[in-house]
């Protein structure tokens, strides 16, 4: 009698306990995917523009401040894995190609957003978020960053230019149209969602005096009687790209390019009309950044309209693949 309770606890102990771990260790293992190789982690040199040092950081680690620093932390899921993925592209770019780092040849990459890419540190992450939205911001940029772990943007079997801006005007620009080069995976798309970007449309005024003194020009010296509306004596467009965006204009009798002088004014994008007015000038531009490749506001609005990174990323940047990195 004895011995049958002693079996019949027996099985039950491994009917309740053994079988389901067993199951359940299966399941493990078989959720793995398998295809995944180790690719170690990459350590990237980073110059801290602000403070001047240079610090060797693990990739990932990096990329997790460049999220934080990049894209608003309310953003959706979707949209922070494609800048991920984006950023980690950019990155290893200049770590494997030897892109030019004259600017900081003792780094791969600065924290300049005007000349690599931005980077926030877990300290200022705590003072900009506070500590309570720092661990659920800070764990939601690392969520994007390692779960699409060695993923980067190809094309034809190379790293991309992955270049990216806040918001559009309505569609992203074609790079020979900003910069010298003829990209074809930065070709003018679609990227309607920018409307509801906070940055979309802003207006600033400048001074006569602030004009000339950043272009060059001498609108000061002009009859009162000029500077009214949208007069053409005074500044007029000679030609847009195919995105309604100033490529060329002339501002009383110089000519200059439309990416200059956005430049030199500090305007958001080069989509801007203006308006005289007496002794200013009035500028309201359309969408912020130079416009090419990816819109992050309109990544945000895709997410939201329920694209995954994928979608997105194959949206922003034409014909371009989405690989595994393998070392
Ligand atoms: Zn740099």
């Amino acid at each position: 009698m004895r011995k049958l309770v002693a079996l019949t606890v027996l099985f039950v102990l491994i009917g309740i306990i053994i079988v389901p771990v067993l199951i359940v260790s299966n399941f493990k293992e078989a959720e793995k995917p398998p295809e995944i190789v180790e690719t170690g982690e990459y350590n990237i040199t980073v110059y801290f523009h602000e403070t001047g040092e240079t610090r060797v950081l693990p990739l990932d680690a990096y990329l997790v401040g460049v999220l934080a620093a990049e894209m608003p932390a309310e953003f959706e899921i979707e949209a922070l894995k494609a800048q991920a993925v984006a950023a980690r592209t950019y990155a290893l770019r200049r770590l494997t190609l030897n892109a030019d780092n004259s600017a900081h040849p003792e780094a791969a990459v600065c924290t300049n957003p005007n000349h690599c890419q931005a980077h926030m540190s877990s300290e200022e992450m705590k003072s900009r978020w506070g500590m309570i939205n720092y661990f659920r911001y800070k764990s939601k940029m690392e969520e994007a960053v390692y779960s699409t772990k060695d993923m980067v943007l190809t094309y034809e079997g190379r790293l991309i230019e992955p270049v990216y801006h806040s918001t559009s005007n309505g569609k992203t620009e074609n790079s020979e149209d900003v910069w010298l080069n003829k990209i074809p995976y930065l070709r003018s798309v679609e990227s309607p969602w920018d409307k509801d970007s906070p940055r979309f449309q802003e207006t600033k005024t400048l001074t006569l005096c602030q004009v000339d003194d950043a272009l060059g020009t001498n609108l000061e010296a002009l009859p009162a009687s000029a500077m009214q509306g949208t007069n053409q004596e005074v500044i007029r467009v000679l030609e847009t790209t195919g995105t309604n965006r100033i490529k060329k204009l002339n501002i009383n009798g110089r000519t200059l390019m439309g990416t200059d002088v956005r430049a030199a004014l500090g305007l958001n994008s080069t989509h801007f009309a203006w308006q005289l007015q007496g002794d200013r000038i009035t500028f309201v531009t359309r969408g912020f950044g130079h416009g090419v490749g990816m819109s992050q506001y309109g990544a945000n609005g895709m997410a939201k309209a329920g694209a995954t990174y994928e979608e997105i990323l194959k949206h922003y940047y034409t014909g371009v693949e989405l690989e595994k990195l393998t070392q």
